[in-house]
């Protein structure tokens, strides 16, 4: 087994073996088991809970910026493993390396550096009061959990501890059952880069696991990347402890291009916007609304240059696009793809593919009823609606109860951010796509999300305020 990790859990510091039942890694191109991990035991999770819990006072003790080095640590040991790290987000995700090499770990580096640096910023703020005066103080949570998706394993498991360690929380952090890999690695690195133990912790499992993390007793804060019914169940299991949460959930974004927009770059656009990651993106722009002068256009260049993709074996530099993460997740899409087609959809390339493999594909001529244009299909399947106004693509792109992403090509300045301004989403791109620097808050409306990852922002999600009154003269009472 080419990637088998010392133990299955990281608590304390140190690996573990899990002990409950087994849960083999494979790689998604050919299926081979490249590890074997147990879960933990119901037991374990209370443990790394108590453990986390237990570690905590002593690191938020510390000041901000000691803490800030260890993260900085982290990240430039990161960039110096970088080949490796990719590799094995390769191997645990079926992604390109093309890709896993430039966005996943390094990503994730960005974010250790990001907060790191943020350290010796963190401050309160003075209330003056004329004689008396108030002060607040930002307090960290405690012990927050995080659970993430397994698309960007290695990234999610950074956007989170970056800003959790930074404010003074422990964390413990449950992957996909997919992707259990990169959190390991990550906890390894953080004690390398002096992170004390207890402070990161890491269980694995399936939802079961996940469950049990967000009731435990010692938990203050739930991080959930994943659906919107998971959203929905883990946000319900938090609010019965009164705890935080951040929901970073699915998506089915609009990406609406105008006539006067640059064809190629709004093409290059909607391939990243739908085919990055085999379309395994919870912010893709999946409902491309084209306006209609220029949507034959539109369609015949794109088909053209998704005619060129080349998909393959993950591990080789030259593979763009890569299998999709397991056989149920292809099923899924293979049947989103077969209900576009039965209700009358126009397939314009991919196609249902084979294997692991389903290829770009693109619909025209649906309709805003037809499933592929409602559901989130979490595949490299994009539909290609046409519009007339502007008036009409808002509506239409805004007639979901997603609100993750948006985006609009135009070169008309104005519209652009007119447009923007009035579409439902929480991160949203003028003549860009899917780009997502640390420096921007990241995150969504509606279903789609509550919190912000990433910037200054998510500092306030894992942190409370503490307010402070200061008497400065004698105390009068009534009596
Ligand atoms: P899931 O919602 O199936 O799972 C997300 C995580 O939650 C997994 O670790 C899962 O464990 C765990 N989980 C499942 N049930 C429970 C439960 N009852 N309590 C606690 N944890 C639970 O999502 P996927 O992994 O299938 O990821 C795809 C989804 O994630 C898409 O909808 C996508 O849009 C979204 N996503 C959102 C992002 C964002 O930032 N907004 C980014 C990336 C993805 P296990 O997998 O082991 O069952």
């Amino acid at each position: 087994m080419q990637a088998q990790p010392r133990g299955s859990l990281y608590i304390g510091g140190a690996y573990v073996q899990g002990q409950g039942d087994d849960l083999p890694v494979l790689y998604p191109y050919d299926g081979s088991r490249i590890a074997l991990l147990q879960e933990a035991s119901a037991d374990q999770v209370a443990q790394a809970c108590a453990v986390a819990a237990q570690a905590q006072p002593e690191w938020a003790a510390l000041a901000p910026v000691e803490r800030g080095r260890v993260l900085l640590r982290a990240a430039a040991i990161i960039r110096e493993r970088a080949e490796e790290l990719a590799r094995l987000e390769t191997l645990d995700t079926g992604k390109p390396i093309q890709e896993t090499r430039v966005a996943d770990w390094p990503s994730g580096a960005d974010a250790l550096e990001f907060f790191g640096g943020l350290a010796a910023t963190l401050t309160g703020s003075h209330i003056p009061l004329g004689q008396d005066w108030a002060y607040t103080v930002r307090i960290p949570l405690g012990v927050c959990a995080g659970i993430g998706a397994w698309n960007y394993p290695s990234q999610i498991a950074c956007w989170k501890a970056a800003p959790a360690l930074i404010m003074g929380n422990a964390m413990v952090f449950k992957p996909s059952e997919e992707t259990p890999l990169g959190a390991l690695k990550l906890a390894e690195i953080l004690t390398d880069a002096g992170l004390p133990p207890g402070i990161f912790n890491v269980v694995q499992g399936r939802g079961a696991v996940g469950a049990a993390l967000t009731t435990d007793p010692n938990v203050a804060k739930v991080s959930l990347t994943g659906s919107v019914p998971t959203g929905r169940r883990v946000y319900t299991a938090a609010a019965q402890g009164m705890r935080h949460v951040t929901m970073e959930l699915g998506g089915k974004s609009p990406l609406i291009v105008f006539e006067d927009a640059s064809l190629e770059d709004a093409v290059s656009a909607a391939i990243l916007a739908n085919f990055y990651s085999s379309g395994q993106i919870c912010s893709n722009g999946t409902r491309v609304f084209v306006q209609r002068g220029i949507a034959d256009a539109f369609l015949a260049r794109l088909a053209a240059r998704c005619a060129d993709v080349r998909m393959g074996d993950p591990l080789d530099p030259e593979t763009q696009h890569g299998p999709i993460i397991n056989a149920a997740q292809a099923d899924k899409i293979r049947a989103a793809i077969a209900a576009g087609q039965a209700q009358g959809a126009r397939l314009v390339c991919g196609g249902p593919g084979q294997g692991p493999f389903i290829p770009p594909t693109v619909f025209a001529d649906a309709t805003d009823e037809m499933t592929i244009t409602r559901e989130e299909i979490f595949g490299p399947v994009m539909t290609v609606l046409t519009f007339d106004d502007e008036a009409e693509a808002i509506r239409r792109a805004n007639a979901t109860s997603f609100g993750l992403a948006a985006g609009v090509f135009t070169a008309d300045l104005t519209r652009g951010h007119r447009v923007i301004a009035a579409l439902q989403a929480g991160t949203a791109w003028i003549n860009a796509y899917n780009l997502t620097p640390v420096q921007m808050p990241f995150g969504g409306v509606k279903s789609s999300g509550l919190g912000r990852e990433n910037s200054a922002a998510a500092i306030e999600h894992y942190s409370q305020l503490k307010s402070v009154y200061v008497g400065m003269g004698p105390v009068e009472a009534p009596y």
